[in-house]
């Protein structure tokens, strides 16, 4: 869910190479800084009702790039089978498929 928000957010200002350079990691709680070197628990994140407390670029595993990518190319690319999907990814696709609509209706309401 964060992964689907973060992705579909401006992603400017969190590269983690200039969050290094302008010493940001610390409070942004990088998940590449070790636990202890991290600052205080604090939201770090959020968007719709997505949030986190550590930086989204580090708590965004490959593995849920990989469901976006194919969450995108089942919704766009007409490969709308979910009932050959396995449970754990269908369920991230109907997850994400709800916060897909939600966004949309958001977007229609504020325009
Ligand atoms: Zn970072």
């Amino acid at each position: 869910m964060v992964a689907f928000h973060f992705q579909s957010s401006s992603q400017a200002g969190w590269r983690c190479d200039e969050c290094r350079r302008q010493g940001l990691e610390v409070r942004r709680r990088c998940g590449w800084l070790p636990a202890e070197l991290r600052g205080p628990r604090r939201l770090v994140w959020a968007r719709g009702r997505a949030s986190t407390e550590e930086c989204p670029k580090s708590l965004i595993t490959p593995q849920s790039l990989e469901w976006m990518e194919r969450f995108f190319a089942w919704k766009f690319a007409g490969d709308r089978r979910l009932e050959e999907l396995d449970a754990r990814l269908a369920d991230a696709f109907l997850l994400l498929e709800a916060e897909w609509r939600k966004g949309a209706n958001d977007e229609h309401k504020s325009s």
